[in-house]
């Protein structure tokens, strides 16, 4: 990348930088991301696990488990969620592409968890739709989390 992406939370405790360019972008509308947004859905991309890292306020930085398979972590001042890292991908983490300086530079290319969408929110795309996990969710049975 010519410039490296950055990013930040809402009270401007922590900064984050991306080493490297994002891949696999997409809209989740799962329920997790609905409480832990506060809004309809969130789209996350991913970076290799190390290629997220936070340049300023790290020591506000806090965690929840979001899932039995996973954690999210988000500023402790403000709330902004940052990142979620599952198990089952420990190569890579998700990043909140709307926590970006540049949110624009990183555009979703799918929905996953259509099936709990909040019905009266419509992104009125043509992106390809999946009601859980896409098919070919690494480290993942078919199209349903792990238990
Ligand atoms: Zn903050
Ligand atoms: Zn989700």
């Amino acid at each position: 990348m010519a410039e490296p992406l950055t990013g930040r939370c809402a009270c401007g405790a922590v900064r984050y930088q991306l080493t490297s360019a994002p891949f696999d972008t997409g809209w989740c509308h799962c329920r997790t991301c609905q409480l832990n947004s506060g809004a309809p859905a969130m789209v996350f991309a991913s970076v290799p696990h190390g290629d997220f890292v936070f340049t300023q306020g790290a020591d506000n930085v806090r965690r929840f488990a979001s899932s039995s398979f996973g954690y999210r972590r988000f500023c402790g001042a403000c709330g902004t969620p940052f990142t979620m890292e599952v198990d089952h991908q420990p190569e890579t983490v998700d990043f909140s592409v709307a926590t970006l300086d540049r949110p624009e530079a990183v555009a979703p290319g799918f929905h996953i968890f259509w099936a709990s969408r909040i019905g009266w929110f419509d992104p009125g795309d043509d992106l390809p739709r999946h009601d859980r996990f896409r098919p070919d969710t690494r480290g993942l049975d078919g199209t349903d989390p792990p238990e």
